[in-house]
């Protein structure tokens, strides 16, 4: 797509700005170009778009003025949190309002006895367990952006991180989210209780990618943090080996507390920015951690070098204090932004398989760098599945770009093909709405339009993102055939 010339219709632009003026200080309505293009694109910088107005609400009163006005005017909508996305989901409307929930930034309450916490949705992961901290307690969730990634992104996405092998991904660990549909209309999933009557509609919130609702409150699930950790660093000197022992480990019975696996190509990226010990010669290695009392994570240690021994490791490097389990996670944690400054642009894919088809698919990855001429060094949430192969790319060379797509739709549907899915924790967004059409066939693409109607009949609460039209899957042209039984003659038809 690339950066698109702002063509504003400047008469829809004023009406626009004008109607939001009438509730909101000056300050807080963006539509000159110089203050608008900072919100051009999300963490996928390779698609960009100039937003024609961005709001920038402080209260939930004016969150609500800013939805009904949009929806009375017929205007789009885009939440946006901290805009690290990587899919695309906050990728702005040119036509319309991007929606800022930048400025929600208070820890509204905290219960160290129920273990909860009250949020606003622009408080950045790593802040709740700063706050919680002096409780003895901790937010488990911890994406690689935690530092600056928002828990209201983190709910639309349901986010992921190393540590949800063991504690679970962000619908695990969120007990409730309220906030407010496109007309206005107040809306709170899920209760302060263990469960709720009724369907899961708490589930159907997470990871909903801003189409629903705009999440203007959090109440997460806080754990105790573990008394102690430990990580192993295992080398191999084959890269299926290493793919081959993360299901090793699994199939032993053991849940690491986190099971991640970086290649060569990955780690002598980070060894050069972060310094973080990792053994340069190894085709691949693995990082394994244990936490829970000393006891357990002694024993729990030894079984995972044992199975990692037979599994083929070369080398196993255990840390040694808590400064070096953290100097070894920060190397896997800063390994997006390592790989960025090898490279003008990476593109970072997100399919999930099972584990036991690592090897497999990893040697496809490999396969397809040489089919596309492009690099790609695999940095992943083995233990979850979840890949990250990582594309190196020119985004000013649109050849460049085009050749990167294809390669990444090609890993997508390899994931497909094994029975996994296109996305692990970063959603779908604009990246990956062609492949939605391979994963599911057209009554499946009908039920999540119904769903969506029923939140939003206009469609304008972040169009585009998420679920395809079937008249655009029919022009992709890989439209699924079998499977999807949900179709009911009283579904809406698209
Ligand atoms: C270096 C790097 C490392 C990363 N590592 C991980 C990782 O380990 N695991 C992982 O899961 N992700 C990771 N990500 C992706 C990203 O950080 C997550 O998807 C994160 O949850 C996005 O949060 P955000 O606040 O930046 O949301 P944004 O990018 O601003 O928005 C993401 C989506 O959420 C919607 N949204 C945002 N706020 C709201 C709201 N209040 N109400 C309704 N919808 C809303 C937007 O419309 C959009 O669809 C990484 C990204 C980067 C750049």
């Amino acid at each position: 797509m690339g950066s698109a010339l702002p063509q504003v219709d400047s008469l829809r632009q004023e009406r626009v700005s004008k109607k939001l003026r009438e509730f909101l200080p000056e300050r807080s309505v963006l539509w000159q170009p110089e203050d608008t293009r900072p919100y051009e694109c999300d963490g996928l910088t390779a698609y960009r778009r100039v937003p024609m107005v961005v709001a920038l609400p402080e209260t939930e009163e004016q969150v609500q003025r800013i939805l009904r006005a949009c929806h009375e005017m017929d205007v789009c909508v885009v939440p946006r949190g901290a805009g690290t996305g990587l899919s695309g989901g906050a990728l702005p409307p040119g036509d319309g309002v991007l929606l800022s929930m930048a400025k929600f930034m208070r820890v509204l309450r905290v219960d160290p006895v129920a273990r909860i916490a009250v949020v606003q949705p622009g408080v950045r992961n790593a802040a709740i367990s700063d706050v919680v901290s002096p409780f003895g307690l901790y937010y488990a969730p911890d994406p690689s952006s935690q530092i600056a990634c928002s828990i209201g992104g983190n709910v639309a996405e349901n986010s992921g991180g190393v540590h949800c092998l063991k504690y679970g991904l962000t619908v695990h660990n969120v007990l409730r989210v309220r906030g407010y549909t496109i007309e206005g209309e107040p809306v709170d999933f899920g209760s302060e209780a263990l469960d709720a009557p009724g369907y899961d509609l708490l589930a159907l919130a997470i990871g909903s990618e801003g189409l629903l609702a705009v999440t203007t409150e959090v109440t997460v699930r806080l754990l105790p943090k573990p008394e102690t950790a430990c990580v192993i660093m295992a080398s191999f000197d084959d890269v299926k080996k290493a793919g081959d022992a993360v299901a090793a480990v699994i199939a032993a019975g053991i849940v690491p507390a986190g099971l991640e696996m970086m290649d060569k190509p990955a780690t002598a990226a980070v060894e050069q920015f972060v310094h973080a010990g990792y053994d340069l010669e190894a085709a691949a290695i693995l990082l394994c951690e244990s936490d829970g009392s000393a006891e357990e994570v002694e024993e729990e240690i030894a079984r995972m070098k044992d199975v990692l021994a037979k599994a083929g490791a070369t080398r196993l490097a255990v840390s040694r204090d808590d400064a070096e389990r953290l100097r070894f996670w920060s190397g896997r944690k800063a390994a997006f932004p390592a790989v960025g400054r090898i490279s003008p642009d990476y593109y970072c894919m997100d399919g999930t398989i099972p584990k036991k088809r690592l090897g497999e698919v990893l040697s496809f990855v490999g396969a397809m760098e040489k089919k596309y001429g492009l690099r790609c060094p695999n940095v992943f949430h083995a233990g979850d599945g979840n890949l990250h192969p990582l594309i190196l790319f020119d985004a000013n060379n649109p050849e460049e770009l085009k050749r990167t797509e294809a390669f990444a739709a090609e890993v997508l549907e390899k994931c497909i093909e094994v029975g996994g899915t296109i996305t692990g924790e970063h959603g779908v967004g604009v990246e990956k709405i062609d492949q939605m059409c391979v994963q599911f066939a057209a009554p499946e693409l009908e039920a999540f339009h119904a769903v969506k109607r029923v939140f939003d009949a206009k469609g304008l609460l972040n169009p585009g993102k998420g679920v395809p039209t079937l008249h655009r899957c029919a022009e992709f042209g890989r439209m699924r055939v079998h499977g999807g039984k949900l179709s009911h003659p009283n579904l809406p038809r698209f």
